[in-house]
């Protein structure tokens, strides 16, 4: 059986060497506990479905995209006491990133939209920076910030709380545990007014904040929810894939 032709890690030099790539996507996760019921693989496998869902509807609109395999190690410094959360500091993210879009500038592809999966991680400063070294365009999108969450769920915790345990229920349901056995992701707000009202930021310190690795109640999650929300995501991304194959990076402006 042929592997999906925008999936890097499924084809083939034969045809790599034969097709013209307009975007090349790089998702980017985490490994990093998630309450009692979510493996630690959850960023990365969100990761993985969206851009291989995303790219497989652009492809077949015609934009020549591919997904290069996703990076599994995120930001943990807020979690480094945690055992088994895996930390790649921001510099050595910077560094890893330089190095794939390096090699994607040499080798022609024009554009690169990293797909980051995991709150800690923020490509913004890091393109920035590399922007001006390389001809390549560069951007990024948090999936989880597609689609506005409001519409589709009650509680809107930001880690392993609804959203992401109706995701997984929906792309990866042999992976969840009963949701009975799930902490219910309480979040000790900070004391300092303007740090609970969000102008003031400081990283959380995970095990300060939560007693079971979880923000946000999961219990009110569903796979229907789930499968509900990633459709729209994976919608709109697909339509900005294809948007971006058309589009000269020279000429973004009207
Ligand atoms: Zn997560």
């Amino acid at each position: 059986m042929a592997g999906r032709p925008y999936i890097l890690a499924e084809t083939n030099w034969k045809a790599v060497r034969d097709t013209q790539y307009d975007v090349a996507i790089l998702p980017w996760g985490a490994t990093e506990a998630h309450n009692y019921h979510l493996p630690y693989a959850t960023d990365n496998i969100q990761c993985d479905h969206v851009a291989a869902e995303a790219a497989r509807r652009a492809w077949d609109a015609g934009a020549r995209v591919v997904v290069l395999p996703t990076v599994p190690y995120g930001v943990q410094t807020g979690q480094i006491d945690i055992p088994l959360c895996l930390n790649l500091n921001p510099s050595t993210q910077a560094a890893v990133l330089a190095d794939i879009a390096n090699s994607l500038d040499v080798q022609g592809i024009r554009k690169l939209v990293i797909l980051n999966g995991h709150g800690g991680n923020d490509f913004r400063q890091m393109i920035r920076e590399l922007q001006p070294k390389v001809k390549l365009f560069l951007c990024a999108v948090s999936w989880y910030k597609v689609v506005d969450p409001k519409g589709h769920f009650t509680d809107l915790g930001d880690h392993a709380g609804e959203l992401e345990t109706s995701v997984m229920m929906h792309i990866a349901p042999d992976l969840v545990r009963p949701l009975s056995e799930a902490g219910d992701g309480h979040e000790r707000k900070p004391r300092i007014a303007a740090m609970r009202e969000g102008w003031a930021w400081a990283p959380r310190r995970w095990t300060q904040v939560s007693a079971d690795t979880g923000i946000g109640d999961p219990r009110a999650a569903t796979a229907k929810k789930g499968e509900t929300y990633l459709n729209e995501t994976v919608g709109r991304l697909s339509r900005f894939l294809v948007e971006l194959a058309r589009l000269d990076p020279a000429d973004l402006y009207e």
